[in-house]
């Protein structure tokens, strides 16, 4: 029954928690069908584009806060050697630049600001945005835990809705000049993987999660989670390196508290907005040689300054435009604060900011179970402002989508 399918499931409730890896999730063994073994020798090419200092800046007060990276890189001041798993026969040789002047340049598929022009009037002329509706939605909401529903009203999918808004967005930023392209173009799934595919790959995350014995049901949900969260990622992420090459990922949610029973959910005052940037792997996720891996790869891609500037621009205008609040973690060992001067932004680790090697932006804005913000979606899109609880707003995918722009005008249209 899908009620207890819920109740079991609550701890993945959270939009974030979607991309967020269980243990085994990290895996990376070649036998998962999502993923490919690290291919640690193509980390040379980053040879002296990074400093000795810059790099230990970027791993202890990025992406290793927690200092488990000292377990599996040294850092001299000419070199940096990476064990790449334990007893490797060789450590990779990373050789550093000798000053911030000397670096060479990042390879990268995406442009930084200074390497495109806006025109007059159109001020995102020259850039490539990804925009990447977070979940499946449509038919696919129940599944992946994205549904709930107040008696005859129509059912809340958080997919559904991210969806249409990646399409308001595209139709803006085009407007302004930029190349817009979504990782899906239909409701649903772009992996081509399905659940009953993932049979062996279930037994294995149960084994890595030191599980040896499962119910039917238990075992049917992880196949259904490594389908609509761990394979959908991967094959998003891997569309945007290889085929998309944008300048700049949007990854669009709507955030929710729980809400329990989705066919009886609770409404909660909870408002709020926060927009995560990749950072903050602990020790326990850096112990899994694919972790470690993507985690160099995304540092050396340098992506953390450029991803910060548009996250803080983005969260201003979304702070500006919506009055939205920011949302608070108190576990580092989830989030940690990306800029101290503004309580919006945080460096957590989430599979697709991780994967994507171009700067990502992960916005979860408004609570869907907030009482407003549950009557703003039963309203729909439309024209104008609608009163709501004696207050006159404009359709809220209307709103996302202006924050959304004026950030991005905002930073790349200076
Ligand atoms: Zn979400």
């Amino acid at each position: 029954m899908c009620d207890h399918k819920f109740n079991f499931m609550m701890n993945f409730f959270s939009c974030v928690a979607y991309l967020l890896l269980l243990p085994a999730l990290l895996a990376t063994t070649p036998k998962e069908p999502w993923t490919s073994p690290p291919r640690w020798a193509s980390l040379e090419r980053y040879n002296d584009t990074i400093t000795a200092t810059e790099l230990e800046k970027l791993l202890q007060t990025v992406y290793v806060p927690d200092g488990s990276w000292k377990s599996w890189i040294t850092i001299t001041p000419h070199a940096a050697f990476i064990e790449p798993y334990p007893g490797a026969a060789q450590r990779l040789q990373l050789s550093l630049a000798p000053s911030s002047d000397a670096c060479k340049k990042v390879p990268r598929y995406w442009k930084t600001p200074q390497e495109r022009s806006p025109l007059p009037g159109k001020p995102l002329a020259g850039l490539n945005i990804a925009l990447d509706p977070g979940h499946l939605g449509g038919a696919w909401s129940k599944m992946e835990e994205r549904w709930f529903r107040i008696g005859k009203t129509p059912p809340v999918e958080e997919g559904t809705m991210t969806f249409f808004e990646a399409q308001l967005i595209a139709n803006r930023l085009r407007n302004l000049g930029a190349t817009v392209q979504l990782t899906k173009n239909h409701l649903g799934p772009t992996t081509p993987l399905r659940p009953s595919q993932l049979h062996q790959a279930t037994i294995d995350e149960f084994h890595e999660e030191g599980r040896t014995t499962w119910t039917h049901r238990q075992f049917q949900m992880m196949e259904e989670i490594l389908f609509y969260r761990t394979a959908e990622i991967h094959y998003r992420a891997q569309r945007v390196n290889q085929e998309l090459k944008p300048d700049l990922v949007i990854c669009l949610h709507f955030d929710a508290e729980e809400w329990g029973n989705p066919k009886h959910p609770q409404l909660i005052d909870s408002n709020r907005l926060h927009i995560l940037i990749s950072g903050n792997f602990n020790g326990s996720e850096l112990k899994k040689e694919d972790d470690r891996y993507i985690m160099l790869r995304k540092l050396l891609g340098q992506v953390h300054y450029e991803e910060v500037g548009i996250a803080d621009a983005v969260s201003k205008a979304f702070e500006a435009t919506t009055t939205l609040p920011p949302f608070t973690y108190h576990n580092p060992t989830k989030a940690r604060p990306a800029l101290a001067e503004n309580p919006y932004l945080w460096n957590r680790n989430l599979l697709a900011s991780r994967l994507m090697e171009a700067p990502v932006i992960f916005c979860e804005a408004y609570s869907m179970n907030d009482p407003l913000v549950f009557q703003r979606i039963q309203l729909g899109d439309y024209d104008g402002k609608r009163l709501i609880h004696g207050k006159k707003v404009p359709s809220i995918y209307r709103e996302y989508a202006k924050a959304v722009t004026q950030g991005l005008v905002n930073y790349f249209g200076k």
